[in-house]
């Protein structure tokens, strides 16, 4: 088809430039759909159904990755099906401003902490760059060609989301889901922050094992193994499995800490794993989730030997002032020198760690704000049920996370920049919550309506803690619907959820616990859950690793329908993706397949007003039938994998027809017609419908190019946009003569390939060709394809009879021919 010669003695001016440039094409479509309001939300209207969807707000990082691309390019291509099917979509978009990822690059920028800045000063600074590091971030997403309604941006920095957020904080205070208590938490010591348990990582290092001698109280000593030597201090019991025989004797006495001479009971407790170590446990307050445990069920004392900062109290005795790593090191060597330490192992083992900053965790006893998860747990799995998970493995993984949970959600983060807490308390321990019209309210700096506690009248003391990111985060599907003010029940719960699988645990999570409190159901109806992006070596994609590779590269070389055509190639929603350079070299050369056809369409098309172009389909040819019925199967093929959000088949069934059946064969099938006047019409009506519905569908993925070939070849109308089209409707064909219509393109194929191998041009004439046939439906065939055959092939004379040929022809048994 690229070959194509002009046979036409006068030149047609296509008012399409021979080369698509695609920086200039994209990015005057995203300014015009931006000006043109193409793609608001229409409040007013009543008549279409809504499509409602709850963009995940990004984290103001100041780079959108290609990661978050791959996120808003599967958001997009839903938006803008929904948008072709007749849907009134809200396609919103904010910024998820709070929360440690910025206060802890604002320390790392200024090399200060926290501390050392004035609160007031720090949440100025987080503010301005805040903003500063979304400018660079909308912009990735526009030049993406997101199909975004902009006039609903929004950040959960400003006032009135903080008041959305205070206020459902008050809600689930006042329904009983929120109580302050002390409880042992996750504690970051960099960070300086409780932590939930959806922020923590697991990672597997190889560390020190230390046995070391306890002395029994009534004489004779037991083996200990721990890898936290430094905790001795904090060590309230020794445990053992009831069942092992080897310490059977020991439970019930009693045991001296080495160093601390301190006396702890030695217990039996069936969660002992009587092969790890020795099996005898030393249970610490705390060094993990068990030991919180049998701190509980054994009433054991509390004994705080870390402080928020991660350095050693006095309880640590001559490791007072140490770090977590100088403690360790000072008591293996006390241990050794007073002849307590046994031997040292090397194991792996798994360290929880900060999301955020990689540093290890500990766990402290905090008084803080929780919500009651885990009342919630046999709703949330119940209700999982009930909403669609693309793919449905994905609610698994929900599943399982719901049910690892030991603790209730603690939402009291020690940070600055976050959604404060409307809160107060009084001298003698009285809570005061903020009325909602309170609201926005920062306790921090603002006083109360009220200057005295109202059940005992002592002074107001503000609550300082700020609350967990994700109290922000998961109520956006209720905000974008409006809440609490206007709430538009059409768009809640929200009909697609799309997010990456890494945050199933935590942002599908929160949304469903905090859609069952506030709103007695989860908020949204079908979750759509993205792969990883991982580098070209198929590794996760880290700046560290030297596979990173930027979104402003990818689109700089290649543009946002390349990228957004190739991921939806690449994989099916929810399995990780390698970036390839070769895959966005593959979706550029479709994009420059479909731009030449849309070139060479206009010549077929430019005599015509192709809009009320029409005709009767029985004067159609039965290669027409056979590509109508090609773009039938095409259409339905891809509504229906659209509507199971199936982007991969969606799109290579598109690519496919485009390529392999439009380019490929047809368009090499009527070249010999534009210069007949009387087939003229039909050619550029069947072509015309062809282009006009391809466009349509693929304009859900490659809206750019798309548009530019609607302007350029169809005159960019009925319709203000390709991308506000109707969907298209599967044409009608006759059935029978598509079935001949195809036949005549494989003998068509044949040929080509003969003349191929017989080395000569595609353009040139063959003086004849005689055309064999074996049985009736054959010759039928063959006579009825007599002309398109010739013309294509560029025979003068062609002669159809029985018998068998030398050249044969794929899957035509009963069709040979000869060149003469
Ligand atoms: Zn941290
Ligand atoms: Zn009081």
């Amino acid at each position: 088809m690229m070959g194509v010669k002009m046979t036409k003695s006068y030149k047609i001016e296509i008012p399409l430039p021979k080369r698509y440039d695609f920086k200039s094409v994209e990015s005057k479509w995203q300014r015009r759909w931006e000006e043109w309001g193409i793609y608001k939300f229409d409040k007013e209207d009543k008549t279409k159904p809504t499509f409602s969807i709850d963009t995940p707000p990004p984290y103001p990082s100041g780079e959108f990755h290609v990661g978050n691309a791959l996120n808003h390019a599967y958001i997009d291509f839903a938006a803008r099906y929904k948008r072709l099917r007749g849907y009134n979509v809200l396609f919103p978009q904010g910024w998820d401003c709070h929360g440690l990822p910025t206060e802890v690059r604002i320390e790392k920028k200024l090399g200060k902490t926290k501390r050392d800045i004035p609160r007031g000063k720090f949440l100025e600074l987080a503010r301005k760059f805040t903003l500063e590091w979304i400018k660079p971030m909308r912009e990735a997403i526009k030049r993406l060609g997101c199909s975004i309604d902009w006039t609903t941006e929004y950040m959960t920095m400003d006032p009135d989301y903080w008041r959305r957020t205070q206020l459902s904080f008050i809600e689930m205070y006042n329904k009983g889901y929120v109580y302050r208590a002390e409880h042992p938490v996750f504690w970051c010591p960099r960070c300086e922050t409780a932590l939930a348990e959806a922020e923590i990582e697991y990672e597997e290092v190889e560390r020190e094992l230390y046995y070391y001698n306890f002395e029994l109280v009534d004489g004779g000593k037991v083996t200990v193994a721990s890898t936290r030597p430094e905790l001795l201090a904090a060590c309230v019991a020794l445990l053992v499995h009831p069942d092992d025989t080897r310490y059977k004797h020991l439970i019930g006495k009693k045991a001296r800490i080495p160093i601390y001479n301190r006396e702890v009971p030695i217990l039996a407790d069936p969660e002992v794993d009587p092969n790890f170590g020795t099996g005898v446990v030393m249970v610490c307050t705390y060094g993990d989730k068990t030991d919180v445990r049998w701190q509980k069920r054994y009433n054991l004392p509390i004994i705080k030997v870390i402080d928020e900062q991660g350095r050693m109290t006095e309880n640590a005795g001559p490791l007072k002032g140490m770090s977590i790593l100088e403690a360790r090191r000072k008591i293996v060597e006390l241990l050794r020198k007073e002849g307590y330490m046994v031997k040292v192992e090397k194991i792996k083992s798994n360290v929880g760690k900060c999301w955020r900053c990689h540093t290890p965790v500990e766990i402290l006893p905090k008084t803080q704000w929780f919500v009651k998860t885990r009342e919630l747990k046999d709703r949330i799995l119940e209700e999982a049920k009930n909403i669609k998970w693309i793919p449905p493995h994905a609610r698994k993984r929900l599943e399982d996370w719901v049910k690892s949970l030991d603790w209730d959600w603690p939402i009291s983060r020690q940070r600055i920049f976050g959604t404060p807490f409307p809160v107060w308390y009084c001298r003698k321990g009285h809570i005061i919550v903020a009325k909602p019209e309170w609201l926005p309210i920062d306790p921090r700096f603002q006083k109360p309506p009220i200057d005295k506690c109202p059940k005992c009248g002592s002074e107001l003391i503000p609550e300082e803690d700020v609350m967990d990111t994700w109290m922000d985060s998961s109520i956006t599907a209720a905000v974008h619907a409006g809440w609490p003010d206007n709430m538009d029940e059409r768009l809640f719960p929200a009909d697609l959820q799309p997010n990456g699988y890494d945050i199933i645990r935590t942002w599908d999570y929160y949304l469903i616990v905090r859609g069952l409190i506030l709103f007695g159901k989860p908020q949204f109806k079908t979750a759509l859950i993205n792969g990883m992006m991982r580098g070209t070596d198929g590794r996760m994609m880290h700046k560290s690793y030297g596979n990173y590779v930027s979104l402003l590269e990818v689109l700089d070389k290649y543009g946002a329908d390349a990228f957004r055509l190739w991921v939806a190639i690449a994989v099916k929603p929810g399995s990780d993706l390698r970036f390839s350079w070769e895959g966005l070299e593959f979706a550029r050369r479709f994009l420059i397949k479909l731009w030449n056809i849309g070139r060479l369409a206009y010549l077929y098309i430019h005599e015509f007003n192709v809009e009320d172009l029409n005709v009767n389909h029985k004067e159609l040819r039965a290669i027409d039938h056979w590509i109508l019925k090609e773009l039938s199967d095409t259409i339905n093929t891809v509504t229906n994998a659209l509507e199971e959000y199936d982007y991969q088949e969606a799109v290579t069934k598109i690519v496919d027809f485009v390529w392999h059946k439009l380019a490929d064969h047809y368009l090499e099938a009527i070249k010999y017609r534009m210069n007949i006047e009387e087939e003229k019409k039909k050619t550029a009506y069947v072509l015309y419908g062809i282009l006009r519905d391809v466009l349509i569908m693929a304009s859900v993925f490659i809206p750019h190019i798309a548009e530019e070939i609607y302007y350029g070849i169809l005159g960019g109308k009925p319709w203000k946009s390709i991308t506000i089209a109707p969907w298209p409707k599967p044409p009608e064909y006759d059935a029978e003569k598509a079935s001949i219509g195809e036949k005549i393109i494989k003998v068509i194929a044949a040929m080509r390939r003969v003349k191929h191998d017989l080395r000569m041009p595609l353009s040139a004439e063959i003086p004849k060709v005689i055309l064999y046939y074996l049985d009736e439906e054959s010759k039928k065939v063959l006579h009825s394809g007599l002309e398109d055959i010739k013309g294509t092939i560029r025979i003068q004379e062609v002669e159809i009879k029985y018998g068998k040929g030398r050249y044969g022809v794929e899957e035509l048994d009963n069709i040979s021919f000869d060149v003469m």
